[in-house]
């Protein structure tokens, strides 16, 4: 009892903050912990569509010098891209989650037996307070995926206001790192410079 409290505290606080890095892992470990500890509540249906920057949603290709034509971009659709996943819904502890099974480029019918609730667009998470996310984060690596740990602590800052021991001492052992770089010149932005993708659920 007392460990899927904990362990959807930390879940949840950590799904709000999840590092570029450690995407693929942590949604690992949430898929594990919420199919071993969660209770499943149903399914939901979660519908993405992007509008295409290319043609202004208008399917249509204009420019000045040549004439009009269909939008290479979205093949004249105005959509981009669209897709609907399925997504196990859970409860562990005191919070809910989400977790995707499957992606469907097609739309199918949406009922199974009852009609599946859709969420339109993506989930928005706001991350906790004092790098709370990221502290979550910390543990559950530290106990599920002890490799991930190791790789990823100390490997990115997190500026502000901290007031959790893990995030306090990665924060050392970054700046210790960062600094070793700059002394030896090996100091690049290509961090910075990685593209932070969508967080759909
Ligand atoms: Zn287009």
């Amino acid at each position: 009892m007392i460990r899927k409290y904990i362990l959807g505290w930390l879940l949840h606080l950590a799904n709000r903050d999840v590092s570029i890095y450690s995407k693929e892992q942590f949604y690992t470990i949430k898929k594990n912990l919420l199919t071993k500890y969660g209770t499943k509540l149903g399914e939901e249906i979660q519908h993405i569509r992007k509008e295409c920057h290319s043609c202004n949603s208008t399917g249509i290709f204009r420019c000045t010098w040549k004439q009009k034509e269909t939008c290479w971009s979205c093949n004249g659709t105005g959509i981009y891209q669209e897709y609907w996943t399925r997504l196990d819904k859970y409860k562990l502890g005191n919070y809910t989650f989400h977790n995707p099974t499957k992606r469907q480029h097609e739309y199918e019918p949406l009922f199974e037996q009852i009609a599946l609730p859709v969420i339109t667009g993506y989930i928005h998470h706001k991350s906790p307070k004092y790098r709370l996310g990221a502290e979550a984060m910390y543990w559950l690596f530290l106990i599920y995926d002890r490799k991930h740990f190791k790789k990823i602590f100390g490997m990115i800052g997190y500026p502000g206001n901290v007031r959790t021991p893990m995030v306090f001492f990665a924060n050392i052992s970054f700046k210790c790192k960062h600094e070793w770089r700059i002394e030896k010149g090996f100091w690049t932005r290509k961090e910075e410079d990685l593209d932070i993708g969508d967080l759909p659920f």
